[in-house]
C-alpha cells in the first residue's frame, strides 16, 4: 500500500481530528496531532511540566496559539513520525508560515516529500455550531458531536467507556479567539502550500463518512493526475 505523507489544514471544528482518524485507519499512517500532545501534557502533574510547557498550556487554555519555538521543539522531538513506513498525517501543525518553513527545511534535510496538504473548508456559522456541541473522550481522545455524531450513551465513549467532556477551549469565549487566530495565521499558510502546488481544497460538508469518501477520491485522483 502507498505511504501517504499528508498535512491537514482547516479551522478548528471542521472535523480534522475525525478525518485524521479515518485516514489513519484506512491508510495505516502515523497520526501526529500537536493539540493532542498539549492536551496530554495538561493532564500530567503540574510539577512534571517544563516551564515552556506550562506556558504553552496557558496559551492553549486562552484559545491562543502556542509560541512557535515551543511547538517546534515538540515536533522535532517526534520527527521519527516523518519516517513512519505507513506515511504520516500532521493534524494541527503547521499553523503558521514560520512553522511551515521550518517543517519544509526539516523534510528537505531528511529527504522526505510531502504528497498533499488537505484544506478542509466550511462556512464559519457551521463551524461554531459544530464546536458548541463537540465532546472529547478524556481517555482516548475520540471526538463526538451531540447532534451530528452522538455517542450511544450520553457522556460515555463508545470505544473505551471513558468520560466525554467539553474541551475548555471549545467554550464560546475561547472559540472566538481560536477562530480569529486561525483566520490570521492560515491565509499565509494556505498561500505557501498553494505556491508549492500541493494544496488540495476539500468541502467539509456532510457526514464524516461522506467527507472521508471525498478525501479518498481526491487523493487517488492526485495519483492519476
Ligand atoms: P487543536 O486540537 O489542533 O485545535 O489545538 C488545540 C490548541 O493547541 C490550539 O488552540 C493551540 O493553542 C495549541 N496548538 C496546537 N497546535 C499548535 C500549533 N501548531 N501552533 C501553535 N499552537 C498550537
Amino acid at each position: 500500500m502507498r505511504a501517504w505523507r499528508l498535512i491537514l489544514l482547516g479551522a478548528p471544528g471542521v472535523g480534522k481530528g475525525t478525518q485524521a482518524d479515518l485516514l489513519r485507519q484506512h491508510l495505516g499512517t502515523c497520526h501526529l496531532s500537536t493539540g493532542d500532545v498539549f492536551r496530554a501534557a495538561g493532564k500530567r502533574e503540574a510539577s512534571a511540566r517544563s516551564p515552556a510547557m506550562a506556558a504553552a498550556l496557558d496559551f492553549m487554555h486562552r484559545g491562543e496559539l502556542v509560541p512557535n519555538a515551543t511547538v517546534w521543539e515538540m515536533v522535532r522531538e517526534r520527527r521519527q513520525c516523518l519516517h513512519c513506513r505507513g506515511g504520516f498525517i500532521l493534524d494541527g501543525f503547521p499553523r503558521t508560515r514560520l512553522q511551515a518553513e521550518s517543517l519544509r527545511t526539516l523534510m528537505q534535510a531528511e529527504q522526505i516529500a510531502l504528497d498533499a496538504v488537505i484544506n478542509y473548508q466550511l462556512p464559519v456559522e457551521e463551524i461554531i455550531e459544530r464546536l458548541s456541541g463537540r465532546r472529547t473522550c478524556e481517555q482516548c481522545q475520540a471526538v463526538y458531536q451531540v447532534t451530528r455524531q452522538p455517542s450511544r450513551l450520553e457522556e460515555v465513549c463508545d470505544r473505551c467507556r471513558g468520560t466525554l467532556r467539553e474541551r475548555d477551549d471549545d467554550r464560546p469565549e475561547s472559540v472566538k479567539v481560536r477562530m480569529q487566530a486561525y483566520e490570521h495565521s492560515s491565509a499565509p499558510l494556505i498561500q505557501f502550500y498553494r505556491e508549492l502546488g500541493v494544496l488540495l481544497p476539500i468541502a467539509a460538508t456532510g457526514s464524516p463518512e461522506e467527507i472521508f469518501a471525498r478525501t479518498a477520491g481526491l487523493l487517488n485522483a492526485t495519483l492519476r493526475g
